[in-house]
């Protein structure tokens, strides 16, 4: 069976059930799949499979423990009438590139993809067990949301999102501050998303309890990362079946990045077998990850800025330990090495060949706010498209980077989730109210508002709760403490 390892240590390992119930192993490393070079997944295979059977055939080679009927019931409850549009996500032209459309789900970002079915896969591993399952989640704004609609009402278990405040859109706030349900707490956190998801990796190494079960909805969690993978494999049958690619031709996938998650998901499927050339990585002005990928020196002793594509406002990408640890042949030791460089000196220096095979499969550019900004509405005006800022930023990556394959750009997203910053970039004015701006959006765009974002504007917020830093631990203390 697949054994999943601790990327600090090898020795803490275990099979995918108890990797996701855990979320992140007792050292702080990430679980990573060891041998994962093996399979190869045959493309033609799933040229004429479903979503959810593409999803079946990747789910069930990770999460071996599983049965399969465990797992087509996890899919189906994920995928069969959650999103908006049958193919889940739909691939369409942009310029003379593809966009992967991501954001049809429940809160109209792509990590409801991931996040409709992590709750399943959780019940299904977690089962017989008599404790609670405490999911502490860090959020740049659209994590939180999608995980709050994914395990509201879930059994026996409890959700608490930290986000920062002032650190996320105003439609993203009102998105979670209005979330119902006797499981759910929404609190915003007086720092940036490091401090927030600093704040949950701390409550793992920290907090020993048996009262309940801690675990992550984070892209931290392989159970949200494996279901990723999926997409970049049905966007490559899709361009296939439209005769816009042949069998086995490459592709690069653009991905606007943050947390580095979506994009170790790309890279995954590329070992599976997936025909990719490049993976670039696109970032905005938080460009730690760029000088990265160019230089193999991470070092996050540099300015916060607060973008206008939040969810990717992020200094410490905590899916880079996964590549790192992959790349450098499972160097647990190695590996353990950056992660204590990078917290007591906040930066670190990778060797020459792990840096070489970094860069034989990513590239990585990063966009300004002027830029981004300028991307949207050329967009609109030379491709008739109405993107987002992530989107954008990505967008702009494509742009700068052309080679022999075909481009398909992650759009992240809709656009209704960013109005104000949609609406100035393309009219150059701003409306106080945020659901003013987007009735604006959705007059000049021509194309309809998602309900679940429509119907917020009326709706009370359930949550008001703001903490400092300082006093994130204790607010998770006092949670166990009622949850036992
Ligand atoms: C989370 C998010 C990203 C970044 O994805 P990572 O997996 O964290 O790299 C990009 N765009 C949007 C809209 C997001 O919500």
């Amino acid at each position: 069976m697949k054994i999943f390892v601790s990327s600090r240590n090898k020795e803490e390992k275990y099979f995918s059930k108890e990797a996701i119930v855990k979320g992140l192993a007792e050292d702080g490393g990430l679980f990573t799949p060891l041998d994962i070079n093996e399979k190869k997944i045959e493309i033609e295979k799933f040229l004429d499979s479903s979503y959810q059977e593409i999803a079946y055939e990747i789910l069930s080679y990770f999460f071996d423990d599983f049965s399969g009927e465990e797992l087509k019931k996890c899919i189906h409850s994920a995928y069969d009438n959650n999103f908006s549009t049958s193919d889940i996500v739909p691939i369409s032209k942009i310029g003379d590139s593809f966009m992967l459309e991501l954001y049809h789900g429940p809160t109209a970002a792509f990590k409801d993809i991931a996040l409709t079915i992590l709750p399943h896969l959780l019940k299904a591993a977690y089962q017989k067990q008599d404790k609670k399952v405490y999911i502490l989640t860090a959020t740049s704004g659209d994590t939180g949301k999608a995980a709050l609609e994914g395990f509201k009402n879930v059994e026996d278990t409890f959700i608490t999102v930290f986000y920062p405040t002032k650190g996320v859109s105003l439609i993203q706030e009102k998105q979670m501050k209005t979330t119902s349900g006797n499981n759910v707490e929404v609190i915003s956190v007086n720092g940036n998303f490091d401090d927030c998801q600093k704040l949950v990796k701390t409550c793992y190494e920290k907090i020993s309890t048996n009262k309940v079960q801690l675990s992550s909805a984070n892209s931290i969690n392989i159970g949200r990362l494996v279901p990723q993978i999926v997409y970049y494999f049905k966007a490559y049958i899709d361009l296939l079946k439209k005769e816009e690619i042949k069998l086995n031709e490459k592709v690069n996938f653009v991905v606007p990045t943050g947390n580095f998650g979506n994009i170790l998901a790309a890279y995954f499927a590329k070992i599976l077998g997936c025909p990719i050339n490049k993976l670039v990585c696109a970032s905005n002005e938080n460009n730690i990850l760029t000088d990265f990928i160019n230089t193999g020196i991470y070092d996050r002793n540099r300015k916060f800025h607060t973008t206008i594509s939040p969810s990717m406002d992020i200094l410490i990408s905590s899916n880079l330990e996964r590549l790192l640890f992959i790349l450098s042949d499972y160097d647990d030791k190695k590996t353990a090495t950056y992660m204590r460089d990078l917290a007591e000196k906040g930066r670190y220096v990778v060797d020459k060949n792990l840096l070489k095979k970094i860069q034989e499969n990513f590239i990585s550019f990063y966009c300004s706010e002027e830029d981004c900004m300028k991307t949207i509405k050329q967009a609109y005006e030379e491709d008739g498209r109405f993107i987002d800022p992530h989107t954008a930023v990505a967008y702009y990556a494509s742009k700068q980077y052309k080679d022999f394959c075909k481009n398909i750009i992650l759009s992240t997203a809709s656009p209704y989730k960013f109005c104000n910053n949609v609406l100035n970039s393309l009219c150059g004015y701003k409306k106080e109210n945020e659901f003013d701006a987007m009735r604006d959006l959705e007059r000049i765009s021509g194309e309809k508002i998602p309900t679940n974002l429509k119907d917020i504007e009326n709706m009370p917020n359930l949550h008001n709760k703001t903490i400092d830093i300082k006093d994130g631990i204790k607010t998770v203390l006092e949670r166990i403490e009622c949850l036992k």
